[in-house]
């Protein structure tokens, strides 16, 4: 899949609209979320488009597992590894996500509520 030019986080991954980098690679990067929900909030994404998790499959697999491996990267980079860092991955209307592009949530810096 390539870059859905209606898509805000693949002009983001062209250059067209600016980011905060914290990671680069030819499959992922990262950038810090525009509205950030705690002290390090990084969105990790694959720079092919990928509307969500729910299109993830098989020939999917090595960037999925790149996906988190990236997380883990940035997450020591960041040095949040050895407090904790909370992931999350909204798929769907009911999930609340609002950018059709596949993004991993990196949420640190602040005591997380347990999730019930
Ligand atoms: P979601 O609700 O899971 O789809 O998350 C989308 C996230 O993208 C939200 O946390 C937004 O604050 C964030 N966001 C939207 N536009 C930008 C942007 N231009 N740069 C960085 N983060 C953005
Ligand atoms: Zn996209």
């Amino acid at each position: 899949m390539t870059a859905n030019p209606s898509c805000i986080f693949c002009r983001i991954v062209t250059g067209e609209l600016p980011a905060d980098f914290v990671y680069k690679d030819e499959e992922v990067v990262a950038f810090r979320d525009i509205h950030p929900r705690a002290p390090v909030h990084v969105l990790v994404i694959p720079t092919a488009h990928i509307d969500s998790l729910a299109q993830v499959r098989a020939e999917h697999q090595m960037l999925a597992g790149r996906l988190l491996q990236v997380v883990a990267e940035i997450a020591r980079d960041l040095g949040v590894e050895e407090r904790g860092y909370r992931t999350v991955i909204n798929t769907g209307p009911e999930s609340g996500s609002e950018v059709a592009h596949l993004h991993l949530h990196v949420l640190a810096g602040r005591q997380m509520r347990a999730m019930g």
